[in-house]
């Protein structure tokens, strides 16, 4: 097996023989040949329908052409130049005619980026310190936010390298609870600079908010002089045009953005109030910057894939979106499997869990040996999800129906493994 072989090289030179942790899947993870619509192919010449997506960047399916033919006339043109361009407006423009809390955008390289600058800026703009983050939300892999963080690995366990001094100011709440949140704005408003969330929580599985907690929270930090940062890499036009401020009717103060956003190259970006983001230097005093901020490959293959998300694309990707869970649910019901779907729009996971979800400890009592029967099943009948409970399935404009289909019959097989 070639993935093998490679995966055996590679512990040689990358720690853990990756660049990232969640891709070191046992017994070794496939190596990647080439994408191409909703399929990837591996170098071993196998066949994958893929739901992972790239951890959900791939909202067009892979190498879309329009996508490449926009990146390769740009390239001919200059890769990165150390001074604005047009497009960024153009990108800016639209983010900002689409996202309902945007006034004014900051682009940079990653979510990670993103997220660590927000949090910065709603430090700076409130001139307060601490911040409250949930447990099993992941907002990248910046020292502010390694407390109790989701992501691949369920809760990640505190860091070592991070210092005490760094997270002393982050607070941590369970999801879905208005409860805890209302003490711990008792106890610490005066000093609390920022509520930062996935609105839907995507690092955990999938986790949706409680009826009206949404509101509560925008109500709650409104009174309390707190901003409210939703952390939209994943919901930023995977739900609609608008994310998931757009999607629950509830807008946030700042709003941070990645993947889909920098339409299969690395990207990241943070937006909000005019008032807000003209405490960004060079045009206030907090600080941000980054050699490539808004370099111009990201930017164009951003800006094309942006053009395609109108209402109609997101109709017709939810429907698909709808379409697989109802399939999903109809094997379970039909063969008496007491799982718990969930997902939205064209995300969804599969718990192996009886009892509804709500929040990191519902999550964490999921059976992990189930899903990983599962996944590999999965995985060996040519259907590649995201090798872990705690990561989200996404799905893209190039699935098709037989795709669907095609998915529906290998998840049956799969469940009834499991069972
Ligand atoms: N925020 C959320 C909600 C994420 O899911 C991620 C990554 O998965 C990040 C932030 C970090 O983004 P990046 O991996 O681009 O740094």
């Amino acid at each position: 097996m070639k993935s093998e072989k490679l995966f055996n090289e590679s512990q040689n030179f990358l720690p853990g023989g990756v660049s990232s942790p969640v891709r070191a899947f046992q017994p070794y993870p496939f190596f990647a040949k080439k994408g191409e619509g909703s399929r990837l192919w591996d170098v071993d010449g196998n066949e994958y329908l893929d739901y992972c997506l790239g951890y959900g960047p791939l909202i067009l399916g892979h190498s879309p052409e329009k996508i490449i033919n926009a990146v390769y006339s740009q390239m001919q043109k200059g890769t990165t130049y150390g001074v604005p361009t047009k497009k960024e407006i153009d990108l800016a423009r639209m983010v900002v005619d689409k996202v309902p809390c945007a006034d004014m955008v900051r682009f940079v390289n990653s979510g990670t980026e993103a997220t660590m600058s927000a949090i910065r800026l709603a430090r700076g703009f409130t001139g307060k310190n601490k911040i409250v983050k949930f447990e099993g939300s992941y907002h990248g892999a910046h020292d502010y936010v390694l407390v109790k963080s989701g992501s691949g690995a369920a809760c990640l366990p505190d860091s070592p390298g991070v210092p005490e001094d760094t997270t002393k100011n982050t607070l941590s709440a369970p999801f879905n609870n208005e409860e805890y949140v209302s003490e711990l704005i008792a106890s610490n408003g005066s000093d609390i600079a920022a509520i930062i969330m996935e609105p839907v929580m995507a690092n955990i599985g999938c986790i949706e908010p409680r009826k009206g907690y949404l509101k509560f929270l925008r109500e709650i930090t409104a009174e309390n002089d707190i901003l409210l940062i939703f952390d939209e890499v994943i919901t930023g036009f995977r739900l609609s045009e608008g994310g998931a401020q757009e999607y629950y009717g509830i807008n946030p103060d700042l709003v941070t953005m990645g993947k889909i956003i920098g339409g299969g190259f690395p990207m990241g970006a943070f937006a909000g109030s005019r008032e807000i983001m003209e405490f960004i230097s060079p045009c206030g005093s907090v600080y941000q910057a980054g050699t490539f901020n808004g370099n111009p490959i990201s930017i164009t293959a951003g800006l094309n894939t942006l053009k395609e998300l109108d209402s109609t694309f997101y109709r017709d990707l939810n429907s698909k979106g709808k379409y697989l869970r109802d399939g999903i649910q109809g094997i379970l019901e039909d063969n008496n499997l007491d799982f718990s779907l969930v997902g939205l729009g064209s995300m969804f996971q599969i718990y192996f869990n009886s009892k509804r979800v709500y929040d990191y400890q519902d999550a964490k009592n999921s059976d992990i040996e189930k899903f990983r029967v599962y996944f590999n099943n999965l995985l060996s009948n040519g259907v590649f999800i995201p090798p872990s409970q705690f990561e989200c399935c996404f799905l893209s404009q190039a699935h098709q129906k037989e795709d669907l289909d095609e998915t529906l019959e290998k998840i049956e097989f799969a469940l009834k493994t499991v069972a």
